[in-house]
């Protein structure tokens, strides 16, 4: 999920891999690390921390360019400058906490084979028994150590036959690095769901999990298809497919500049973001199915398993946009498995005396896992003797070490200070979490299943949404100049109604309110004019009649409607302004879809307001005083 830069060619490895890492720092990491070549072996430093840190383990040298990074003295340095080939890596969290034991790249038992790789492998647990179980020692907690020691195990001298092998057996994803000490001028690259790009320099090879770390190299690049396999040398390259057939690549002219490039070509990170929506989901769930037995597979769950088997009551906290997931979560919990459910700012339960016992679970939410407010709401809760869970998307922060089990929600780090991609990964697992509750209690087989199904097609609904983005943006250009808003919603959609005027809010300063559909009679609908324009969130679901209903009363009003519904529903054009459709899902999923058009609706109105989208003005990314 965060960062991998290979080098080989006529230069010194060393230096360039460290610029590359430092041209990916935009993406955020919490460790580092490299593995060189050289003449008696690999040397490999790593550091949790940022590349300062790295540099200071490699120790600092003070000679000028083209050499500023060789060890300060002994015998290391004069074979680090001979050294041409390498890997590095920032690491992006996801199994195991930021140690320096857990930062890449990582090896064998015999520290022949070295690797780089970003992405989850979801059956690692299964290889890593395998492998233990002949011997195999394994030194860090990570799912990437498993590729290291299996193509040990299978290794038959062609470091790239092995590797063919090894990626069939894999599960999940994968952008990867790979030398073998002992198989000179070679480095390979293979890539699944996780981005992987060649740079074709003169004389020299740059591989990069993006274009970023390239640029200042060449321009010239080739993008590795998922299932490819390269094999590099100091003077050429070859592609394979995953049956070991070379194929021929086009190579391609980058056109953007640096910081077009940090962005991946897009330009803000929160448009970045939302596009990646896809992927992040399909991260959150991955390797989390039990397809067949309607169930989920939650291993952080596990050893609490009996405790949440006798919870009675759920107190969900969380702040800002975390806290309405946490509401979409009250719905389906209660619907689905029958909890009683409450939903509580962080800041807000931290102070009230909440009636909590040893039956009470706790779910704390949080993107960055350092949110102040949230981490003292967990310590307050344990300290009634709730059961504490949390929902995190950074691994090992200090929310994921206080909680006494959890689930990280792997949407990979989140740039943009609006949180976009986070939220829905939240909410998906807010999902797991009611099917684990669920069929523990009154939720059948069926039910289990239909939910798994629904959610694997998810990622594919996302993206007919994200198609509609021109629609979107001919929406908000006719409604730009509009300076307040009302977002109206129902049941599952209500906090999406919230969360829909809190994105509007924050990145395009435009006054905006979320209101539940059936609460506008009682006061707010004396708003509404002409100038007063209303987002109405009505998907074909149980409640649609009632939200037809409020979108009428608006329209009597003389409020303009912009409405979200199901594709299917023609009728509504009659009363709405316009309509934005997505797809037919199960009502407990309609939030996942339905943020999407609001989000690109917020960002659109922010670009068109001239606004700084990734970093509004007053906020910031992880808020971690009280
Ligand atoms: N899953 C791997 C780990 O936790 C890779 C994380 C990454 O992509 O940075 O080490």
């Amino acid at each position: 999920m965060c960062g991998i830069v290979g080098y080989i060619g006529k230069n010194q490895a060393l230096p360039i891999l460290l610029d590359g890492l430092k041209r990916l720092e935009y993406r955020g990491y919490d460790s580092a690390g490299v593995a060189v070549k050289t003449a008696d072996g690999v040397f490999s430093a790593k550091a949790i921390g940022k590349i300062v840190e790295l540099e200071k383990k490699i120790g600092e040298i003070k000679s000028p360019f083209p050499c500023p990074l060789v060890p300060r003295s002994g015998r290391r340095a004069p074979l680090l400058k001979r050294a041409n080939t390498g890997i590095a890596h920032t690491r992006w969290a996801t199994h195991g906490a930021p140690t320096e034991a857990n930062a890449h790249p990582q090896t064998d038992c015999q520290g022949k084979i070295w690797l780089a790789h970003n992405g989850i492998i979801e059956n690692y647990q299964e290889l890593k028994t395998r492998l233990a179980a002949k011997g195999h020692k394994f030194i860090s907690e990570t799912d990437t150590e498993v590729i290291a020691h299996l193509l040990e195990d299978l290794y038959d001298g062609n470091l790239t036959a092995t590797l063919i092998k090894v990626l069939k057996i894999l599960k999940g994803t994968y952008g990867l690095a790979v030398l073998h000490r002992d198989e000179p001028n070679k480095l390979l690259a293979a890539k699944r769901g996780s981005p992987l790009v060649i740079g074709l320099a003169d004389g020299e090879f740059i591989i990069a999990s993006d274009a970023a770390a390239i640029i200042r190299h060449t321009k010239q690049v080739i993008y590795l298809n998922d299932g490819e396999i390269a094999e590099i040398s100091d003077r050429d390259f070859k592609i394979f497919d995953a049956d070991n057939n070379q194929v021929d690549k086009n190579v391609d002219q980058i056109e953007w500049d640096q910081a077009a490039a940090e962005k991946g070509g897009w330009p803000h990170f929160m448009l970045k973001e939302i596009f990646e929506q896809p992927e992040s989901i399909a991260n959150s769930l991955r390797g989390r199915f039990m397809a067949e037995a309607g169930r989920v597979k939650l291993g952080g769950l596990e050893g609490v398993a009996e405790r949440i088997r006798q919870t009675n009551k759920i107190i969900i906290v969380g702040c800002g946009t975390a806290r309405l997931a946490g509401l979409v979560g009250e719905y389906m919990m209660e619907e689905y498995a029958g909890v009683p459910t409450e939903v509580d700012y962080a800041h807000e339960f931290r102070y009230r005396k909440a009636v909590l016992d040893e039956q009470t679970a706790l779910i704390a939410i949080s993107q960055s896992g350092e949110t102040a407010d949230t981490l003292a709401a967990v310590q307050e809760a344990k300290e009634k003797g709730c059961l504490t869970l949390g929902v995190v998307n950074v691994v090992g922060s200090s929310i994921a070490r206080e909680t006494d089990a959890g689930v990280y929600s792997h949407s990979g780090p989140e740039i943009a200070v609006a949180s976009t991609k986070a939220f829905t990964s939240q909410i998906a697992i807010l999902v797991l979490f009611t099917v684990m509750f669920g069929r523990q209690r009154q939720m059948s087989l069926a039910t289990g299943q239909r939910i798994i199904n629904e959610l694997i097609a998810l990622p594919d609904k996302i993206r007919q949404v994200l198609a509609l983005n021109d629609e979107i943006k001919r929406v908000a250009e006719k409604y730009y100049k509009f300076k307040n808003f009302a977002f109206l919603g129902r049941k599952y959609n209500h906090p999406i109604a919230f969360e829909g005027a809190i994105k509007l809010k924050e990145i395009s300063y435009v006054h905006a309110e979320g209101f539940a559909s059936g609460e506008m009679k009682h006061g707010p609908i004396a708003l509404i004019d002409e100038n007063f324009p209303s987002l109405v969130i009505a998907p074909l679901d149980s409640v649609y009649e009632k939200n037809y209903s409020s979108l009428q009363e608006i329209k009597a009003r003389g409020g303009k409607v912009i409405a979200i519904t199901t594709a299917g529903n023609g009728k509504i054009k009659a009363a709405a302004d316009e309509v934005i459709y997505i797809p037919k899902t199960l009502e407990m999923l309609t939030p996942i879809l339905v943020t999407v058009p609001l989000q690109l609706f917020a960002y659109q109105m922010a670009i068109l307001n001239g606004r700084d989208v990734d970093k509004p003005r007053n906020l910031a990314k992880s808020v971690t005083v009280e």
